[in-house]
């Protein structure tokens, strides 16, 4: 069976609005990826279009974040199906997981991929014979992707984002919005190397904080109420560029 998506509404970041559910495997033994959505009305009509695929033979996640595992339970009520996630997933979420998963493990026809840096036990899964790569959260069709530190780390999604463009894999299917083509890891990776130069360019012998920093290096391009959620990126680049050596911080901020 082709991979199928099924997108269900969720409490997810603006501006998307849903979390894409990949439905995968033959019709004897389905594999769920990521029933996301906390709501009922999404969960039943969920269920209704994966009736009418097959049976489902197990629920995998691609990571822990709320707007991914929010219709996890309600799926395992209706299939009783076992959930399989990574350990570092497992230790993360609030219902029991079945089966640990790792890398180079097997699902179907397609291989397990560990990419963390949004997330710890991200895992993306990756299909060689046709070129086909479910990523997860490791790139966005609608909004971006966010990363929240200490989970949040840019050295391992730079990583994680260098290896999948490696695969060139012949079409990306992100959680969020429609499928991506290859270059979207290529022009991930220059625009956080862009935004570090910006950062590091923001940086000088006086301490600032996150939110001044967010202020210099975003000014007016993005509303003052997402200012909080830039500066925990900003904090990310500044991580990065401390483990580097070009930055340096204290109890009163951030220097050169
Ligand atoms: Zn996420």
């Amino acid at each position: 069976m082709p991979l199928r998506c099924l997108p269900v509404r969720t409490p997810t970041l603006p501006p998307a609005t849903h979390t894409n559910c990949y439905v995968l495997g033959p019709s004897e033994a389905l594999v769920v990826v990521d029933p996301a959505s906390p709501w009922e009305e999404e969960q039943q009509a969920l269920w209704a279009q994966i009736q009418e695929l097959g049976q489902v033979a197990s629920i995998f996640l691609t990571h822990h974040h709320p707007d991914h595992v929010g219709g996890v339970e309600d799926m395992v009520a209706r299939s009783g199906a076992p959930v399989l996630a990574h350990p570092m997933t497992a230790e993360r979420v609030s219902f029991p997981v079945d089966r640990l998963v790792h890398e180079g493990d097997r699902l179907a026809d397609w291989t397990l991929l560990h990419t963390p840096g949004h997330a710890t036990g991200h895992l993306c899964l990756w299909r060689e014979e046709s070129g086909e790569l479910i990523a997860g959260d490791m790139v966005a069709g609608d909004g971006t992707i966010v990363l929240e530190p200490p989970e949040g780390d840019l050295a391992h999604y730079l990583a994680s984002l260098e290896r999948l463009s490696k695969l060139e894999p012949q079409a990306v299917y992100p959680a969020h919005g429609p499928k991506l083509k290859a270059e979207v890891f290529a022009r991930y990776i220059a625009h956080r190397h862009a935004r570090t130069v910006q950062i590091k360019a923001a940086l000088n012998a006086q301490s600032q904080s996150e939110l001044e920093l967010v202020a210099q290096v975003y000014g007016e391009t993005i509303p003052k109420f997402v200012y909080p959620l830039a500066a925990r990126q900003v904090r990310c680049h500044l991580i990065w560029l401390q483990a580097e050596g070009q930055a340096s911080a204290s109890e009163k901020g951030w220097t050169a």
